[in-house]
């Protein structure tokens, strides 16, 4: 396979139009029979659904290329069933699973050449997405949806590795209970911007939200769950109704317990607790792991004893061995490598 002349090393984490997209539509009662485009055009009613109330969810996943010269796409079923989970709340009809893990199959193939070569610290980002695109003025679910996924690719999100990064706690809440905060919909990111645009003018990198019934708990940031590495080794991330079951998270537990013989636990975290933690990141499919060396609450700062210069050493050993198996280096759990070719 012949490689687009693209310099993958100098790649930012941006969008880059590639030569095919998959496109499906909701018409009657069912799904079209869907297939690839050209076409990175969307035409639809001004009024629809997604234009007036943002019934829209997505989903973001990567492929890569292994060390033995595989295209491969990491636990695909993860992000097919999550997105049948968002789909359902916002009243939208569900994508298939079988569907959408054979639609990142048909995109990624079709865009071979954009996949960035084994040891250039890029990846290619899948972006798999679907709205409401017929008119509604009254409040109600669309009745016609469009399901497409395009890729992109996109650079290692640390250029010269990962430097841990300097958070607040915000006084903005993201997710109300039983409300939207557990699934991928667009209106979560929307009402994220103003947040996280104020905290970047005060000179942080990412907002902690504590859950917004209490404001005594952490929940995540805009776009990563959180994953505390405690004294004694223990790898231990929030529980909450309203956190956004991310796939790294699940596969790092997985990995901590399995690979490295760690202790792991998922229960509710409370902000006086920060103080006692050794190490502190954010995980999510992007950056896989990024390590937070300080967390700021207004004024006072909590130092994270791993500091300021580099990733605790837990942490890197989790980040080191996911990466490992998502890049065939270290042998896979059953199931979570999809082999595109
Ligand atoms: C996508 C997302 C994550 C990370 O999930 P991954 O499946 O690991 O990529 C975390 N939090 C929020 C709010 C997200 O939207």
């Amino acid at each position: 396979m012949e490689k687009k002349n693209i310099d993958w090393s100098n790649l930012g984490f941006g969008y880059m139009k590639t030569d095919l997209r998959y496109v499906a539509n909701y018409k009657n009662g069912a799904w079209d029979e869907g297939g690839l485009t050209a076409d990175d055009q969307v035409t639809i009613s001004e009024s629809a659904g997604v234009l007036q109330y943002a019934q829209t969810v997505f989903e973001g996943m990567k492929a890569y290329e292994t060390m033995d010269g595989r295209t491969v796409v990491f636990r695909p079923d993860l992000n097919a069933s999550r997105m049948i989970d968002s789909a359902k709340r916002l009243e939208m009809p569900p994508f298939p699973a079988e569907r959408f893990i054979e639609a990142i199959r048909q995109v990624v193939k079709g865009n071979e050449a954009y996949v960035p070569p084994y040891g250039s610290g890029a990846s290619l980002y899948i972006r798999p997405y679907m709205f409401g695109s017929d008119a509604v003025i009254g409040v109600k679910p669309s009745n016609e949806y469009q399901f497409r996924i395009f890729v992109t690719p996109v650079g290692p999100y640390f250029k010269g590795g990962a430097k841990p990064i300097v958070i607040r706690i915000s006084d903005y809440d993201r997710a109300a209970p039983r409300g939207t905060g557990h699934i991928k919909a667009g209106l979560n990111y929307a009402m994220s911007l103003h947040a996280i645009v104020e905290a970047h003018a005060e000179g942080f990198a990412e907002n902690m939200y504590l859950d917004s019934a209490t404001r005594t708990k952490v929940e995540e940031t805009g776009g990563a769950n959180f994953l505390f590495v405690t004294k004694d080794g223990t790898l231990v991330t929030p529980k909450s109704d309203t956190i956004l079951p991310s796939i790294t998270r699940r596969s790092l537990m997985y990995v901590a317990e399995h690979y490295l013989g760690m202790k792991c636990e998922t229960r509710e975290i409370y902000k006086e607790e920060l103080d006692d933690f050794a190490e502190a990141g954010l995980c999510g499919t992007a950056a896989v792991i990024s390590p937070v060396g300080k967390i700021v609450d207004h004024g006072r700062e909590i130092c994270l004893p791993s500091g300021m210069n580099e990733m605790g050493p837990v942490t890197k050993k989790l980040y080191d061995t996911l990466t490992g198996i998502q890049m065939g280096r270290i042998e896979a759990p059953e199931g979570w490598i999809y082999e595109i070719r």
